[in-house]
């Protein structure tokens, strides 16, 4: 497979990358900072690429914020941003479900698996749902649960969605309710499938580890919403009316990222050093995605301009 073309130090390449392209997806861990440590010139980066009159915007497979706290987050880092640039997977399903599903009633509810990111982004889009951060669902599992999960009488009749994302208390109660959903004909959907998510130098369980126990209990695969979704694209080809061949997708994982922009057809991928993959993985015989430019830094392409 063709490998891709190295940008650092070249500063007559960094140019002529930058003017392929009007439209800048970056995905944000491992691209913008790492947990809470911003890289080094990524604002004066983000500041030259704007100045240049591109536009980005930022795409997160991060399901537990919603825009708004994602936001929160970028101004807690320095780095400036608009509500509106950002592009998270909660976001990315509240509006599959409500202008793509447009669940009717009586079959209107969510039944989330998830944190507050998702709860907000539903909110948002006026969509109805249950599970999610209720203390109910957070407890060990009684005899009436097992009852009442059994015969349906502790089940709402209402939820004719159930999605899941990262839910850091997830249990058996959470999961015996899921699985009666899905049973009863639920559409199953995924806010992102990582299998993990990078966090203080390990990795942790991500929101795909989630899914996997509705997976082996019903044998069916959830919608997927997050990278590499080509729903997650559609959207934000439809929100921001870009030329997919003036785009450029930014990122650290190949299976993710550089996928999500090269089954999108996107003009181009970036992939940065500063995240989960590195140089080996895309060499490798059976690499998942080969991008087609990288860099060590996203702040290397500031070379453009020094
Ligand atoms: N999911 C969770 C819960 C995360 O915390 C992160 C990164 O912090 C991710 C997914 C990956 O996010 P991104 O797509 O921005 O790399
Ligand atoms: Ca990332």
């Amino acid at each position: 497979m063709a490998q891709p073309q190295y940008l650092t130090g070249d500063a007559a390449a960094i140019d002529d990358f930058i003017g392929q392209f009007d439209v800048f997806l970056i995905d944000c861990d491992g691209v913008l900072w790492s947990g809470d440590h911003v890289f080094e010139g990524i604002v004066e980066t983000l500041e030259l690429l704007r100045s240049k009159g591109k536009k980005v915007v930022f795409v997160t497979n991060n399901s537990t914020k919603a825009r708004p706290d994602y936001q929160r987050k970028f101004t807690a880092l320095g780095i400036p941003s608009d509500v509106e640039e950002i592009f998270g997977s909660a976001y990315s399903s509240a509006i599959y479900i409500s202008r793509i599903l447009k669940l009717e009633a009586p079959k209107n509810k969510v039944y989330v698996l998830g944190e507050s990111g998702i709860e907000t982004e539903l909110r948002t889009e006026n969509v109805s749902f249950i599970g999610g951060t209720d203390p109910n669902f957070r407890r060990d599992m009684t005899p009436e649960d097992w009852q009442g999960i059994a015969d349906g009488s502790l089940l709402d009749p209402d939820v004719g969605c159930v999605l899941a994302g990262l839910d850091f208390h997830v249990n058996y109660l959470k999961l015996s309710h899921a699985y009666q959903y899905l049973r009863r004909g639920a559409v199953f959907l995924a806010t992102n499938v990582d299998s993990t998510f990078p966090m203080n130098h390990n990795f942790f369980p991500g929101a795909g580890s989630i899914g996997i126990p509705l997976i082996n209990m019903t044998g069916q695969q959830p919608v997927a919403l997050g990278k590499p979704s080509q729903a997650m694209m559609d959207a934000i080809e439809g929100k921001f009316k870009l030329d997919r061949a003036r785009t450029c997708m930014v990122g650290d994982r190949l299976d993710t990222d550089i996928k999500f922009g090269i089954e999108g057809r996107l003009g181009g991928t970036l992939a940065v050093l500063t995240g989960v993959n590195n140089k080996a993985d895309w060499e490798a015989k059976d690499a998942v995605a080969v991008p087609a430019f990288y860099v060590n830094s996203l702040s290397d392409l500031r070379g453009a301009s020094r």
